[in-house]
């Protein structure tokens, strides 16, 4: 009997938690898990501000991670999923084949239709450009503005991360409706005091173009900018659209309550890449606040499944969102479960401290995933024989 063999696309914060948990839950004699992703280090996309604003952190070796757990690790960029083939096409024309596939290739930055963005603006898609970012930004001059277009929780972060390393700057951030518009009011008064202390001003109004030196809003103002950021929202990996899965209008693959494709039976989608359904049945944001969740859930329901077993629907819901104001503040807003903002909020070092632990939890997760204890399949009931052939395959 040759073992089925589950392939995990995407090293990041919910793919290296999400395979080791899923090779704690199946037996190695009868599956084999294996990582694939594109550095040997995890991408800490949660912590690109601190690198545009050419801070440095520690960062994860995945084998490290990974050691013990059970997960083979191949390092390597993902240029195609071919679906029909079972198979995922490496740079430089490897081919691994694949009998179930987890997708955790979360997204990109969302650089939208305005012009002059690709030519003119960073955004945080990459460590090589963010680094190139940094570098640039280090170099202006005194009093140099930089704007940051996005008023949502990147483009906060950024503005707020940039002003705090970099004083001597001048930073605007731009963006259609007011920087933190969808949090509750005592969290909007809280981020405005900081925009004050760390002198970042604030302009509404869509942008409507950028140019090498300035940012045009479409009421015709124009905001001198030395050095500008893109951080106008998220869309999913290019690559589910681009294999055929079945996606929405941000590139999210749609999934059933267990994260199974609904276009592709054998592939199973998390994290930033997933649309799954939420509460009420309205997709979940992209987030980690989301992603965690789905990380911790995916393993089991995937292992049951393969096992034949019907595996309980994920039921999603919000806790709050923690945004980073720089290093010496934040703010946590706490959410009702189906994610509106409610009037409790912490700020300061006490919201600092549950960013980091939000930060440090992920990796702790990523390093212990828990107990051997496989799905067995003398559990599975007697209709599901059927699909218990896909793991005897
Ligand atoms: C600056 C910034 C700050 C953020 N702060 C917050 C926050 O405060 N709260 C919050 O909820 N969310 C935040 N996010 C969003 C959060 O980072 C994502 O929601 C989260 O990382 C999604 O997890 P994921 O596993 O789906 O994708 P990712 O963590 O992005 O992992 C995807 C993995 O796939 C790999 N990969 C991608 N393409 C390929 C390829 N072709 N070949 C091989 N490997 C590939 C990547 O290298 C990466 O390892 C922030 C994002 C940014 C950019």
């Amino acid at each position: 009997m040759s073992r089925h063999r589950i392939i995990v696309l995407g090293g990041g914060y919910t793919g290296i938690v999400a395979a080791g948990r899923l090779a704690r839950r199946i037996r190695e004699d009868e599956a084999s898990v294996t990582l694939v992703t594109g550095n040997a280090v995890r991408d800490e996309r949660m912590r690109w501000h601190q690198l545009a604003a050419g801070q440095r952190y520690p960062l994860l070796s995945i084998a490290d991670a990974l050691s013990g757990s059970g997960v083979g690790l191949t390092i390597g960029r993902v240029e195609r999923i071919d679906l029909a083939g079972h198979a995922v096409v490496l740079a430089g024309g490897e081919e691994l084949r694949y009998d179930s596939l987890v997708v955790a290739l979360g997204s990109v930055i969302d650089v939208g239709p305005v012009p002059g963005v690709h030519e003119h603006a960073h955004s945080l898609t990459d460590v090589a450009s963010i680094e190139a970012a940094a570098q640039t930004l280090a170099g202006l001059a005194d009093d140099a503005r930089v704007t940051v277009i996005g008023g949502g929780l990147t483009g906060i972060e950024l503005a707020t991360e940039i002003a705090e390393s970099h004083p001597r700057l001048r930073i605007t951030i731009a963006s259609s409706r007011v920087a933190g518009h969808w949090l509750s009011a005592p969290a909007r008064r809280h981020l405005a005091r900081a925009f004050d202390r760390l002198g970042i001003d604030s302009e509404v109004g869509r942008v409507a173009r950028v140019d090498e030196d300035a940012v045009i809003m479409a009421d015709g103002r124009e905001l001198p900018s030395a050095l500008t950021f893109w951080a106008g929202g998220f869309r999913a990996n290019p690559l589910l659209a681009a294999a055929g899965l079945d996606v929405d209008e941000r590139g999210r693959a749609r999934v059933d309550a267990t994260f199974r494709s609904l276009s592709h039976r054998d592939v199973w989608v998390i994290g930033d890449a997933a649309r799954v359904p939420g509460p009420d049945g309205v997709p979940l944001k992209m987030g980690c606040r989301t992603g965690a969740l789905m990380a911790l859930a995916a393993p089991q329901r995937i292992a049951e499944e393969l096992a034949g077993a019907t595996a309980a629907p994920f039921a999603g819901r919000y806790f709050a969102e923690c945004i980073s104001l720089g290093r010496h503040d934040a703010l946590l807003q706490w959410l009702t479960p189906d994610g509106r903002p409610t009037d409790r909020i912490v700020t300061g070092r006490a919201a600092r401290f549950v960013k980091e632990y939000v930060h440090r939890g992920n990796l702790f997760v990523a390093r212990h995933p828990g107990p051997y204890s496989p799905v067995r399949r003398a559990h599975v009931p007697a209709q599901a024989e059927g699909r218990r052939e896909m793991i005897e395959s």
